[in-house]
């Protein structure tokens, strides 16, 4: 099964990703997670991408596209499928994506705005596993409860930069919502602020409609 996540900045497309990636066993392609290692280790598509990254903006389609297409011929993409995470989010890399893949589902989730600001500002990212804390909830925690990596907060989560990722989302990723409704693949949910366990609970049980 091929999987998309879609959602704005925030909406917690990371946290459900982890987790959908460790039930039905699919690796986890998310594309800022690949920027962000490529940055670390200077390569030279990591320097170009932070230049785009650090105001918000979106990295060149042609250049995100083929990294993914590359990425998809690795050969665990060829067993249980695989869960994109933050591509595409233009419809010219959906359109392109068309092209070297078949996806089976979207799952998109929808989500208040208002929540997203204090979300991203607030977010601590571990070092080692990639997971998501809020600082409100760490009671000065600098380290991950799930596998004791160090916490960071990423660059691009200051107020500046997430309102111009939040309007990038507006303007060139919300209109996949329709690309992929048209197509009949989109699955929608809501992002709250419960626990994300609440919500992983109903994407799987889509899902799992989907595998059967
Ligand atoms: P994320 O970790 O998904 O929030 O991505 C962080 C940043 O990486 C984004 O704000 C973009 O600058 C860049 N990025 C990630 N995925 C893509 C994509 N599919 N197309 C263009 N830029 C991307």
């Amino acid at each position: 099964m091929n999987i998309i996540l879609l959602g704005a900045p925030g909406a917690g497309k990371g946290t459900q990703a982890t987790k959908i990636a460790d039930k039905y066993g699919m690796p986890h392609i998310s594309t800022g997670d690949i920027f962000r290692a490529n940055i670390k280790n200077q390569t030279e598509i990591g320097l170009l991408a932070k230049s785009y990254i650090d105001k918000g903006q979106l990295v060149p389609d042609a250049v995100t596209c083929k990294i993914v297409e590359n990425r998809l011929a690795e050969d665990d993409c060829k067993q249980k499928g695989y869960l994109l995470d933050g591509f595409p989010r233009t419809i010219a890399q959906a359109e392109e994506l068309d092209k070297f893949a078949k996806i089976d589902a979207v799952v998109n989730i929808n989500i208040d705005f208002s929540l997203l600001m204090n979300r991203l500002c607030g977010r601590r990212v571990c070092k080692d596993c990639g997971e998501s804390f809020h600082v409100s909830t760490l009671n000065g925690a600098t380290t991950c409860s799930r596998c004791g990596g160090e916490l960071y907060q990423r660059k691009d989560d200051n107020p500046e930069t997430v309102q111009s990722r939040l309007d990038v989302y507006t303007e060139q990723t919300a209109p996949l919502i329709d690309y992929y409704t048209k197509k009949g693949i989109i699955l929608n949910f809501v992002g709250t602020d419960d626990p994300p366990q609440v919500l992983f609970g109903e994407i799987a049980a889509e899902l799992d409609k989907l595998v059967k």
